[in-house]
C-alpha cells in the first residue's frame, strides 16, 4: 500500500496577471524529484468574478522546456500561442500545450465567462520534457468533455474522468511525451478508493474540496496535496465524503532540473541560451 511521503499546503494566495488568484501547492524550486514529471501546480480555488468587460489575465509571456496543462472545473479560459495554438475551454475541459522549444502566449477569461462573470476555479500544472524532447516543435491539444472517458464507481459512488493515462481500460485522451497518469475524481459520497498504479512512478493526491484518509491513517484535507511514496503499486484511500480530487502520477524523469521564471531546462547555459532566443524574437511574437 502506498504510504504518505509528505503533505503540502499553501493558504496565500497569490495574482497571476489580474485574472487568476492561485495558491502555489508545488514549484520545481522547493519538490521536483519527488513529484517528477510534474514541476509545478498553481490552484485557483473557487472565486466569484462579477461581469466585466475588461480581459482579465496575464498577457504575451514565453516558455521553453516544459507543458503547460490547465484543467478548468468552473469558469472559461482563452488561450493563444505564437505557434498557432489556441481556443477556449470551459468547465471539466483542458488544454494540453507543449511548449517545447519555445514560444509566446496569453491567458485570459474566455469573453463568454467575463460578460456573464460567475465562479472561476482552474488548476494549471507544468509538467517536464525530458531532455531529448525539451526542444521539439510546440503543440497545442484543446481537450473537450465529451472526449474524457470516465470510470463509474459502484452505486452511484462517483466517477473518475481519465485525462491522462488509463484506469480500467479507460484511456484519456491526452497525447503525454512521457508515461503519466492524470485522473480527475468525483466523489458523490463517503467512499473507498482502490487501484493499482505503475511501480516507480511518482504518485500524489491533491484534494480541492472535502478530505481522504490514507490507510497510514494520515488525513488529507481541501487545498492540500499528499506526495505518496513511488515504490508500490497499490493505491488506496476514502473520502470522508463528497469530494473532488485530481490525481498525478508519472515516471520520473531522473534528469537535472535547472530552471528560471518561465523557461526549465537541464543546464545554466541551456537557461542563457532560452533568454537569448526569447529576446532576439525566435520564440515569436504577436503582432498587438
Ligand atoms: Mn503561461
Amino acid at each position: 500500500m502506498k504510504k504518505l511521503r509528505f503533505k503540502r499546503h499553501n493558504p496565500r494566495t497569490h495574482w497571476v496577471g489580474d485574472g487568476f488568484p492561485v495558491r502555489s501547492v508545488f514549484s520545481y524550486s522547493d519538490i521536483a524529484s519527488e513529484i517528477s514529471p510534474f514541476l509545478m501546480m498553481d490552484y485557483a480555488s473557487p472565486t466569484h468574478f462579477p461581469p466585466t468587460t475588461q480581459r482579465k489575465g496575464v498577457g504575451e509571456h514565453p516558455h521553453r522546456g516544459f507543458e503547460t496543462v490547465t484543467i478548468v472545473y468552473e469558469g472559461e479560459v482563452e488561450h493563444r500561442d505564437s505557434a498557432g495554438g489556441g481556443g477556449t475551454i470551459g468547465p471539466d475541459e483542458v488544454q494540453w500545450m507543449t511548449a517545447a522549444s519555445g514560444l509566446v502566449h496569453e491567458e485570459f477569461h474566455g469573453r463568454e465567462y467575463a460578460r456573464l462573470g460567475g465562479p472561476f476555479e482552474m488548476i494549471q500544472l507544468w509538467v517536464n520534457l525530458p531532455a531529448r524532447l525539451k526542444m521539439i516543435p510546440p503543440a497545442y491539444q484543446g481537450i473537450t468533455r465529451d472526449t474524457i472517458p470516465s470510470v463509474q464507481l459502484p452505486e452511484n459512488r462517483g466517477q473518475i474522468r481519465v485525462i491522462a493515462g488509463e484506469l480500467e481500460g479507460a484511456k484519456g485522451p491526452a497525447f503525454t511525451r512521457t508515461p503519466i497518469n492524470l485522473w480527475d475524481m468525483r466523489f458523490t459520497q463517503g467512499s473507498g478508493f482502490t487501484c493499482k498504479v505503475p511501480e516507480g512512478h511518482t504518485a500524489s493526491i491533491f484534494v480541492l474540496s472535502g478530505a481522504i484518509r490514507l490507510p497510514d491513517g494520515n488525513r488529507i484535507i481541501e487545498a492540500e496535496l499528499a506526495v505518496l511514496d513511488s515504490s508500490g503499486t497499490d493505491l488506496s484511500f476514502e473520502t470522508e465524503g463528497p469530494a473532488k480530487i485530481l490525481f498525478l502520477g508519472g515516471e520520473p524523469l531522473n534528469e537535472p532540473i535547472i530552471g528560471y521564471g518561465p523557461f526549465v531546462m537541464n543546464t545554466p547555459e541551456e537557461i542563457q541560451q532560452a533568454f537569448i532566443d526569447y529576446r532576439s524574437g525566435k520564440m515569436g511574437r504577436f503582432e498587438s
